[in-house]
């Protein structure tokens, strides 16, 4: 049997090695346009790779995809991250689970993990079709023709879409596959980006780029809505960090503009309830009525958020902690557990995935072959399926990457 998989990223270089293990049998052909396998999966992480997560309840790590989550059961049962931790070992990489519960190589290096495959694809001397621009894909009775830009064609008996989103298009990733997956009967659900910083209409966070938080709470104006906590940061365009893409996923279909702003609450002192904050700093202001404002606020903050509260507040920045009266200092809390900034846009660009894609009620969450065209196999960011930061979406390419691959040959 012949298999073409389309993409050397994370889910195809997963399929291609586990059909090369599994069944060495099977003529096995990784299409990929670029010079080399997983170019996204050595600059994710920040070069460092979060290959997966550490939590192990299966339920947890689930929650963490706000679409995709049902579908995705049965893939994860078979290589919860569990299994991809030891399998990533098994293979020569020493992973590690930082405190945060991501993990990553000891190395801190992505290109360790994908010199896992190019290991395995050198040894079975699987064909590596480097350079192939995949143009097009055709049905003929019970075979696949795939053409490319420039290269002859090649007919195989069964495929793998493994071309990943659109989002950080320069790795490869193009959004190739969406139209020739409609020709062959696919519903694309709608797409947008996810997992991106916001742009504000307020222009004051530009002054705080690189300021940054362990641990914020983000609300939407309409609380019951969205919920996220995390690590937060000022940009000189908005707001970014994990916080901010866990929203960015949460709202990845939301429209929001210049007219029409999303409102956002940042507590961005989330472990002091606005009573206990009150307290605490009406005591700091009596054990030294005579210092600055300023200095007190300055003990929950860094310099610079101290005295852009302060001027947003119309504080001035030499007035003492005795001209603050009880309710200047309610206001200031308030304001720091609420603080409001207006979203008008999102980060051109530099989204981390694509929200929406291969519809999933039209593929076998067991096998990851298409309902509608037989033969046919996807796996990875091509699908409906996107999770928040923190290994999920890795988690989720090598889970339907490996399910496809141990299920393609019958
Ligand atoms: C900057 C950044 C950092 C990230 N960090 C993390 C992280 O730390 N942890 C995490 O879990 N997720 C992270 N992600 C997300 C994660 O990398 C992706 O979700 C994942 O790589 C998707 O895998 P995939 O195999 O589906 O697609 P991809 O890895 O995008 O691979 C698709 C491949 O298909 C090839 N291709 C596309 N079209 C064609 C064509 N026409 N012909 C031939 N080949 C084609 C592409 O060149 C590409 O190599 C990050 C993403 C970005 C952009």
């Amino acid at each position: 049997m012949r298999v073409g998989i389309i993409g050397g990223g994370a889910a195809g270089m997963m399929c291609a090695a586990t059909i090369v293990e599994e069944h060495p049998e099977v003529e096995v052909f990784l299409i990929e346009k670029n010079n080399s396998l997983g170019k996204k999966v050595i600059i994710s992480g920040g070069g460092r790779c979060n290959v997966t997560t550490g939590i192990d309840d299966l339920k947890i790590v689930l929650s963490k995809y706000p679409r995709g989550n049902k579908f995705l059961q049965s893939a994860m049962h078979r290589f919860p991250p569990s299994k991809v931790f030891e399998w990533f070992e098994n293979h020569g990489v020493e992973l590690k689970c930082e405190d945060d519960l991501r993990v990553f190589p000891v190395s801190n290096d992505g290109h360790d993990i994908v010199a896992v495959f190019e290991k395995i694809f050198k040894n079975a001397k699987t064909n590596l079709l480097f350079k192939h621009n995949m143009k097009n894909i055709v049905k003929k009775k019970s075979k696949f023709v795939i053409s490319f830009a420039e290269q002859e064609d090649l007919e195989v008996d069964k495929v793998v879409m493994a071309l990943g989103g659109q989002a950080y298009r320069q790795t490869g990733s193009s959004g190739d596959g969406y139209d020739i997956l409609e020709k062959l009967g696919h519903k694309i659900t709608a797409l947008s980006p996810s997992l991106n910083s916001f742009l504000t209409l307020e222009k004051w966070p530009k002054e705080l780029s690189g300021v940054s938080f362990e641990k914020v709470v983000i609300k939407g104006k309409d609380q019951k809505k969205y919920q996220v906590t995390g690590p937060f940061l000022f940009t000189h365009t908005g707001v970014s960090g994990p916080a901010v893409f866990a929203l960015s996923a949460m709202i990845a279909f939301e429209k929001y503009d210049r007219q029409s702003p999303l409102e956002i609450l940042i507590d961005v002192l989330p472990d002091k309830n606005v009573e206990e904050l009150f307290v605490e700093l009406q005591r700091l202001r009596e054990e030294s009525l005579q210092k600055t404002f300023k200095n007190t606020l300055h003990q929950f903050f860094s310099m610079s958020l101290t005295e852009k509260v302060c001027e947003n507040l119309q504080i001035s920045f030499d007035k003492k902690n005795v001209e603050m009266s009880k309710k200047d200092l309610r206001a200031v809390v308030e304001y720091v557990k609420a603080l409001p900034l207006k979203i008008i846009g999102r980060g051109a660009g530099d989204e981390f995935v694509t929200a929406g894609g291969v519809e999933l009620t039209e593929v076998d969450p067991k096998t990851m072959e298409s309902k509608i065209c037989s033969g046919l196999y996807f796996a990875g960011e091509i699908l409906d399926i996107d999770g928040f930061t923190g290994g999920f979406n890795l988690q989720a390419s090598w889970a339907t990457g490996r399910a496809a691959g141990l299920e393609i040959v019958d």
